[in-house]
């Protein structure tokens, strides 16, 4: 089977390291092209990555030797030769969104792991077992990017990606109002404890930006497509909290869900068991068998020992106790460099190839 090329921009960085470990012998997809900034542009990506690579396997050996690209400068010679781009690059936010149009009008699909783009009505913001249909609106994008081809699609915040899994197959309970704390890895921020020494024994009460994405994202992703954009849902109400926690990978959320009716625990349960994931049959090559696991034990969910569940692909779910008759608790966990960066990211790549959007 003929390879799509793929370029990854922020290809030096945590999760562009971490994009191309998931994609060494993807089935699918071959790294042709690494960009970064100008610092590191014309050199070698192993001399520029080896004092920092963050990964627990070694640089992919077919990577070592490309000669980085100058992400902002190059990129037309970039989207020309590569079937499409991830992005994770770290720029500020309008910079971010010049920098995905540019390439999406050179007709490079940008599959984005930023949040720039995530706000834009017709940029699909897709969790792929949730809804996956969303893609559809690409059709209006290009017609506002005037491409045939080009276009962005982005996944969410890494953090939402343990609580919307599991608060979707409760939305037909009448769910009206979450509240949420996530307690997040440091790898979130790009760092580690050698880099990170202030976190050691710390608890940081506060994300830039985090707590407003992790409130109104999910609205988009349980929203609607309506003419030429997609349209956020009105409800559930949610409130966030969000700390930066001493853990290296891995975000956990402990999570309130309050319902219109009453709700049995084993009602709940059963949702979380039979969730009948829209993508199953497609059967891509990064997406876990089974998307969400509900632990029994009063213990677990722990991001230590799940984390890694399904490759890092799944979620794990578990405390669940009825706090009212209406209203209940829980807590969810899931890979935030995985699942809520990289590999999400490339699972919704491997959807929109399935779909024939690229
Ligand atoms: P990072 O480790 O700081 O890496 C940033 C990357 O961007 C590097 O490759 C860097 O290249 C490149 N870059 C910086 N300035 C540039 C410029 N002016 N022109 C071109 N390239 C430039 O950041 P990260 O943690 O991987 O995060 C990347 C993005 O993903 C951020 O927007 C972050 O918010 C988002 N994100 C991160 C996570 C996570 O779990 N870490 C999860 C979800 C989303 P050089 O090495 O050449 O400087």
């Amino acid at each position: 089977m003929k390879k799509y090329k793929i370029g990854v921009l922020g290809a030096t960085g945590m999760v562009g390291q971490r994009f191309l470990t998931l994609l060494e012998n993807h089935p699918w997809f071959v790294v042709t092209k690494v960009a970064a900034s100008t610092r590191s542009a014309g050199k070698v990506y192993e001399d520029v990555v080896k004092n920092k690579w963050l990964m627990s396997t070694p640089i992919p050996k077919d990577v070592k030797p490309l000669i980085i690209n100058d992400a902002l400068i190059e990129f037309k010679q970039i989207s020309e030769s590569v079937d499409f781009v991830f992005c994770a690059i770290n720029l500020p936010k309008e910079e971010t969104r010049r920098l995905e149009e540019s390439y999406a009008k050179c007709e490079c699909p940008v599959i984005s792991n930023n949040s720039a783009n995530r706000v834009i009505p017709d940029v699909p913001m897709i969790l792929p077992e949730i809804n996956p249909n969303h893609i559809d609106i690409i059709e209006s994008q290009k017609k506002r990017l005037g491409t045939s081809r080009g276009f962005i699609a982005v996944k969410p915040n890494c953090s939402l990606q343990c609580y919307v899994p599991a608060l979707f197959p409760l939305l037909n309970f009448g769910l009206e109002e979450v509240k949420i704390c996530t307690y997040q890895a440091i790898s979130g921020a790009g760092k580690t404890f050698g880099t990170f020494p202030e976190i050691v024994d710390n608890v940081i009460p506060y994300i830039a930006g985090e707590e407003e994405k992790s409130e109104t994202e999910p609205l988009k992703i349980f929203g609607s497509i309506i003419s030429n954009k997609i349209v956020s849902a009105k409800s559930p109400r949610i409130s966030a909290q969000c700390f930066r926690v001493p853990v290296s990978d891995g975000h956990t959320a402990g999570v309130f869900a309050k319902f219109r009716n009453k709700v049995k625990k084993n009602d709940i349960i059963d949702k979380w068991r039979n969730y009948i994931n829209p993508i199953k049959d497609l059967r891509l090559p990064s997406a876990p068998n089974e998307f969400l696991k509900y632990f029994e034990n009063n213990d677990r969910p722990q991001v230590k020992l799940d984390k890694n569940l399904e490759k890092g692909m799944g979620i794990s779910v578990g405390r669940l106790n009825v706090d009212s008759e209406n209203s209940v608790k829980f807590v969810s966990v899931s890979h935030n460099t995985i699942r809520g960066a990289a590999g999400g990211a490339v699972l919704l790549a491997e959807l929109l190839c399935a779909r024939g959007f690229i």
